[in-house]
């Protein structure tokens, strides 16, 4: 079967650099517990593991771990950051930039008066690090049309819009212009990632093919920006979201010629590597 890979898949720069942060780390003989999955895939995090650092679940449990804390990409609060400092853990941050960029445009935007509305998942940790320290009356988080339509826009002239950074901002045009019908000034920050942009578009390309029978995407199974892709591909093509090779079935390939291969921007190389070569071997 032939194998077509997107123009664009794959390990962005943010998960790029946090990989390396805690490789180097490793390679130094440290160690230490990674507050939640360094990154949102499940190779990386058994990986992880085995060079020295484990995903703990609190900071508190880091403390056998080295007493070292790693933050992932995904960010933190600040209040998460003053935890750490007083249970004396020493922290290495591979927070991405681009998240960096939004807590700061966050806290220009509250001392300017606004109100922030955030568009993306409740309870993802991204969002989870924007929020946790701010007053629960100057922000809220936002997905459905219908939670739009029936917030009290009229208390909260002043709006910034802030797109969590692996979201598709195209679908939330519509919430935005409802908040535009009724807040009296609306500014939306810049905030969506190139990254996952670019994933998208290339995707799109390769779903234009006509030759090609169906998608595979390959990600963890809490990785946003990987569901995304599949649902990008699920509009004009068959699709398949994997983890690993060893999740395809050759039977649901049965009869393909050629398949396209996506990636999600948390999938390292490796996995991406092994399901094509299992694909090409169907
Ligand atoms: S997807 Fe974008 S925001 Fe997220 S870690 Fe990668 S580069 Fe940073």
């Amino acid at each position: 079967m032939e194998v077509v890979l997107a123009e664009k898949y794959g390990f962005c720069a943010g998960v790029r650099v946090a990989d390396k942060i805690v490789r180097l780390a490793a390679a130094r003989g440290l160690s230490g517990g990674i507050l939640g999955q360094v990154v949102h895939n499940e190779s990386v995090e058994a990986e992880m593991a085995r060079l020295g650092f484990p995903t703990v679940d609190s900071l508190p449990d880091a403390r056998a771990h080295a007493g070292r804390i790693v933050f992932s990409a995904h960010g933190v609060a600040p209040s998460v950051r003053d935890e750490a400092r007083r249970l004396g853990l020493e922290a290495i941050d591979t927070t991405c930039k681009f998240v960096t960029d939004i807590h700061r445009e966050i806290a220009r935007s509250l001392e300017e008066g606004f109100f922030i509305a955030i568009f993306g998942q409740l309870g993802h940790r991204e969002v989870v690090g924007y929020t946790k320290d701010l007053d629960r009356s100057r922000y809220r988080v936002f997905y459905d049309l219908a939670e739009v339509r029936a917030f009290d826009w009229v208390s909260h002239p002043l709006v910034k819009v802030i797109f969590q950074t692996t979201i598709n901002a195209e679908t939330f045009s519509e919430h935005v212009a409802e908040i535009r019908k009724r807040a009296r000034e609306v500014l939306i920050a810049d905030t969506i990632c190139y990254a996952t942009k670019e994933n998208q578009v290339a995707l799109r390309a390769l779903c234009a093919d006509p030759s090609i029978d169906a998608i595979v995407v390959i990600g963890g199974q809490y990785s946003k920006n990987t569901k995304e892709l599949a649902r990008i591909a699920e509009e004009s093509k068959r699709t398949f979201l994997v983890g690993v090779a060893a999740d395809l079935d050759p039977v649901a390939f049965r009869g393909m010629r050629k398949v396209g291969v996506s990636a999600g921007a948390s999938t390292p190389d490796y996995d991406i590597a092994a399901v094509v070569t299992a694909l090409r071997a169907f």
